[in-house]
Order: structure tokens, then sequence, then C-alpha cells
């Protein structure tokens, strides 16, 4: 008797992954098919099937399947970006990114952007922290203020982290209760004369901005 190692991966061929992509793409009724959908019902992993065809769109170009039409723009990729990591409250994973329930885009989109997720956070960081477009002047729309009331991504975000994420009333944060909604107020209110600048502007939890807004 001859005993002989046999690699299992090895055993999986290029037909096989193929083939798979085609029938999990049939089974959901799809022409397209993202790593996630065929990590949840097709019989390999995406990993594997990138591993084998380099990229996951030239996977689906041999199963004659389309790419994913969507392509996000950068700003969209970071909006995406601040919007979960707002919500949670502390820098996100690339799990976060797939959970559906917080985030819009998944990690792939990301992952076939930039390459890491870790590069992904740094751009976004980067870009948050570039300075210059923080202040956009306005005079033509509001003429009695010198800043936009529309609070951009740049500013939330800055604000937000200066509040390490937390609610400057009552301190709770999405960190420690995943139900808290963090916003970002103006302290003096814009319609009594309070400009769109970080020192006017602070971060609230939704309980704390209704009853200050009550108040007002
Ligand atoms: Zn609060």
């Amino acid at each position: 008797m001859k005993f002989e190692y046999t690699d299992y991966h090895k055993k999986i061929s290029n037909e096989d992954l193929i083939d798979n992509l085609k029938i999990t793409a049939q089974k959901l009724n799809t022409s397209s098919l993202s790593m996630k959908e065929y990590d949840e019902n097709g019989q390999y992993s995406s990993s594997a099937v990138t591993r084998r065809f380099g990229t996951w769109n030239k996977a689906l170009a041999l199963a004659n399947l389309e790419y994913r039409n969507k392509t996000f723009s950068n700003i969209e990729l970071f909006e995406n970006i601040e919007k979960v990591w707002i919500q949670i409250g502390k820098q996100p994973t690339r799990r976060n990114m797939d959970n559906t329930l917080i985030s819009s885009i998944s990690s792939g989109a990301y992952l076939r952007r930039f390459g890491r997720w870790s590069t992904a956070l740094k751009l976004f960081v980067a870009f948050v922290n570039e300075q210059g477009t923080d202040f956009a002047y306005d005079c033509k729309i509001e003429s009695n203020h010198k800043t936009k009331r529309e609070i951009n991504l740049r500013m939330r975000f800055k604000v937000m982290q200066r509040d390490n994420f937390k609610c400057c009333a009552c301190g709770t944060s999405p960190a420690k209760d995943s139900s808290v909604e963090l916003h970002v107020d103006h302290i003096i209110p814009w319609s009594k004369g309070g400009e769109t600048t970080l020192d006017n502007l602070q971060t609230l939890c939704s309980k704390c901005n209704l009853g200050k807004s009550n108040l007002i």
C-alpha cells in the first residue's frame, strides 16, 4: 500500500471554480456576483477565486458574468467610511464595512480601489485632515453669515474626533451603546447668527440634540 499526500486545494480546477461561479449566479438569478454573495452562497471562497485568477473581476469575465458596474467616487467611499465611523464611534474594521445595516458600500469596493483596507483608512484620515477647504465662505447665499450653514464631511468628522465621538452633554457614545446616534450641532444656532466654525460646533446625541432644539 502506498500513501500519497493530496493537496485538496490543487484538486479544484480552474474550470470547477468558474463553473461554480456560474452556478451560484444562476442560483441567485443575477448576471453579476459580489464576493460577499459568493462567500454566502458559493461552494468555495471568494479569496480562493481571487488567488487563482488574480482579481475578482477577471474571474467574473471568465464566467461570462458582468463586472460590478457600480463604481463609487472617492468622496462617496470616504463619506461611507465617515458614516460608519460616526455610527460605531470608532475606527471601522473591514467587517464593519460588510455589515449592511450600517454600511452601504462593502469592503470589496474599498479593496478594489485602494488594495488594502488600512490604505483606505489612511487616505480617509488624510482627506478629512486636509487644510484649506473647511471654511467655505459663500457670501452670495447667506448675506448675514460668513460661512455656510451646511456642515461638510471634513468639519463634521473633525468636530466628532475632537469630542472623542461622545455626546458633549451627556457623554454617551455609540462605541458603548450602539443605539446612540451622534449629530453635530451649532452651539449658537445658525438662525441666531452662529457660524459654521469648529468652535461653534459640538457633538450631541440625538436625544440631547432634540432636547436642545425644544428649549430654543
Ligand atoms: Zn447626549
